[in-house]
């Protein structure tokens, strides 16, 4: 029965949108309506029928489109998470098989995800054997993760915002790398690389961190790159960063400040995500050190509010919050904080541990197929080849991490937004656009 409502909503977008021959001087970009941008299948010379199929989700505003989200689709998605109630899991990956379990949990459970890598993270995904000096590596690698998640995002079918995590001030050289990468897309396709980025100044003084912030949104808005600017410590360690010293005042955001954040930031755009901290914490530990505190967040709302007075939006949740260090929070702290505004929540140890768990579990479970090439308990003569293909092992930590991700999915009231309806397995439903290439 879902199936059938894809179906039909796949003919009905190619009913409007793609005639039965294809005429290869139309591109699949002015097909959608979209900027003029070119598309790979013009440049491949070959018939576009399956990319024209594509198109808008059910439920959700025209603008957003599988893929890789940027500029006011991007804004749509996130006005449409805070409104709706619900938070889209951003999750830390470090290989394409990482990415791939993403999106196959997004697709799996009918809703957008946001993809995002760490410096420490792309620059492994380019390769620790490769020198990182003014962290070349860390932005070839950002930049191999954006294409392949470009590549793959349309064939799932499913909405995806591509982000970098932390980046702290001695990080910066790393954002100016991925921040050209996207200069020169947006030059051939009309769309940055990445949709977001995060810059980290909560260290420096909150005046320096406000004024780098202003710089950084200025250049990004020109091409519709949202930043996320965090303010206030979130404690614990993460990715090398280790906050775990840190005083506990730190620890906590001051609706003063968030307003002062607020205030500067809207003068440039309003592309903006806040990062504020309420007593959250990186990493997964005895509970009691630290006390998460959402109701911070309505606070600051709600001064924020009384400050705009009459320019206040009538939701009177004015800034957009992202919850990092949520991982062992408590389900009901996570969506207290979701109703006073947050629309992103990170997800980085979790998903490390379900990873490796899915490692552990297939290592028990086949561990006398695994110690030798051939020679296992069904004769000394067996081989194990089947057993040690890399993809054996990976796929086993892929699908627990699909499985730890829907619980995600459901903690952040983050499933059936689509409007596709579930599907097993989470193939391409709409067929590829333009795989986001190079041209
Ligand atoms: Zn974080």
């Amino acid at each position: 029965m879902k199936i059938a409502v894809v179906a039909f909503f796949v003919i009905a977008q190619c009913g409007a949108f793609a005639p039965a021959h294809y005429s290869r001087t139309v591109t699949s970009s002015t097909l959608l309506g979209a900027k003029e941008k070119g598309g790979t299948s013009k440049e491949l010379d070959l018939p576009c029928a399956d990319e024209c199929a594509i198109s808008k989700y059910p439920n959700l505003p025209e603008s957003i489109h599988p893929g890789v989200l940027s500029g006011q689709a991007q804004m749509d998605l996130l006005n449409h998470a805070k409104e709706h109630g619900y938070a889209i899991p951003a999750v830390n990956c470090v290989s394409n098989s990482g990415i791939n379990a993403c999106l196959e949990a997004a697709r799996k459970n009918d809703a957008p995800i946001i993809i995002q890598f760490s410096s420490g993270g792309s620059q492994f995904y380019g390769g620790k054997g490769l020198d990182n000096s003014n962290y070349r590596a860390a932005i070839a690698g950002a930049v191999s993760g954006a294409f392949h998640v470009r590549t793959m995002a349309e064939q799932y079918g499913v909405p995806v915002i591509l982000h970098t995590d932390h980046c702290a001030k001695k990080l910066l050289p790393w954002i100016d790398g991925l921040l050209s990468a996207s200069e020169r897309y947006y030059e051939q396709h009309g769309e940055p690389l990445f949709s977001s980025h995060m810059i980290d100044l909560s260290e420096e003084p909150i005046e320096e961190n406000i004024e780098i912030c202003k710089e950084y949104l200025t250049r990004m808005d020109k091409i519709g790159i949202l930043l996320e600017m965090e303010l206030g410590i979130t404690g614990g360690e993460e990715d090398g960063v280790d906050n775990s010293d840190r005083p506990i005042e730190d620890l906590y955001s001051k609706p003063e400040e968030i307003y002062q954040v607020y205030e500067e930031l809207m003068k440039i755009s309003d592309k903006f995500t806040v990062a504020a901290a309420f007593g959250n914490v990186h990493g997964v530990y005895s509970p009691g050190n630290v006390k998460l505190e959402p109701k911070i967040l309505s606070r600051a709302q709600d001064y924020i509010s009384e400050k705009l007075g009459d320019k206040a939006p009538a939701d009177k949740k004015p800034v957009a919050f992202v919850f990092h260090g949520g991982s062992g929070s408590d389900v009901a702290d996570i969506q207290e904080a979701i109703g006073y505004g947050v629309i992103k929540m990170n997800i980085d140890t979790d998903t490390q541990w379900s990873y490796w768990e899915g490692i552990k579990n297939f290592e028990t479970k086949y561990h006398d197929y695994l110690q030798t090439q051939i020679g296992n308990p069904d004769g000394p003569d067996k081989p194990n080849k089947k057993y040690y293909d890399p993809r054996e092992s990976m796929r086993a930590a892929e699908v627990n991490t699909v499985a730890r991700l829907g619980k995600s999915y459901a903690d952040l009231k983050c499933q059936n937004i689509l409007g596709l309806g579930e599907v097993e397995p989470a193939d391409n439903v709409l067929g590829p656009r333009r795989g986001g290439l190079p041209v």
